[in-house]
């Protein structure tokens, strides 16, 4: 029997728990570097090569879809090979020197490099071409996944362990919904603030100029 007035002694204090690590994930095309005139310049050499007549809007408005699906649209089948290496080839030839980073992106992935994050970009264009785009650009991905459109982003997300994924295409936020990712769209593209909602974004943006701690923190505690 304990004596009356006896108190347990106090539990050793328990270390807080380990800060997590604010990992944030970027889409590329439109959201992190601006693509518009490189992608009308390579299109427009394929036009010139290939004597084909891709409409340049349409396809530059559909920056962010798989670049062989769309130009399958315009380029018959068995020149679709000839028609992807043109692209390439003025995209990230003379090309790359009409690509530009977003208002923001600069600041927004050194705001996660200052929080002890780290930068993970998601993209459809392949690892190589999306290194070139970054260079370009003078930015730089921690954690670099391409290849990947929509849902299929979903499980680098999850393996890159983001709280959150900024993109300007509503395939960008279906992707983050499913992957449980607190999904925030720009308007630095072509998608409203009504279409991103639509497809899950949590958050919508002008641009990566509003991009803070606050959002940060906010989607790291799953509000
Ligand atoms: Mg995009």
């Amino acid at each position: 029997m304990p004596r009356p007035g006896w108190r347990c002694p106090p539990p050793p204090p328990v270390p807080p728990p380990a800060a997590t690590t604010p990992n944030i994930g970027f889409d590329l095309d439109l959201t992190l570097v601006d693509t518009r005139r490189a992608t009308e310049a390579a299109a427009a050499r394929i036009n010139e090569v290939l004597s084909v007549s891709i409409d340049l809007q349409d396809f530059v408005s559909s920056i962010g879809l798989p670049l062989r699906r769309q130009l399958a649209k315009w380029v018959p089948e068995p020149r679709l090979d000839d028609a992807v290496s043109e692209f390439r080839a003025t995209f990230l030839g003379p090309g790359a020197n009409l690509i530009f980073p977003t208002p923001g992106a600069h600041d927004a992935l050194a705001l996660v490099r200052s929080l002890g994050g780290r930068a993970a970009v998601i993209t459809s264009r392949l690892p190589h071409i999306a290194e070139r785009m970054l260079t370009a650009c003078d930015l730089t991905a921690d954690i670099l996944f391409g290849g990947l459109t929509g849902l299929e982003k979903t499980s680098a997300m999850r393996e890159t362990r983001i709280s959150c994924y900024v993109g300007d295409h509503p395939l960008d936020m279906v992707g983050a919904q499913a992957a449980d990712v607190y999904g925030i769209g720009v308007l630095t593209g072509f998608h409203n603030e009504t279409s991103l909602r639509q497809a899950g974004a949590s958050l919508v943006l002008a641009d990566l100029t509003s991009f803070n701690k606050k959002i940060i923190d906010t989607a790291d505690n799953g509000i």
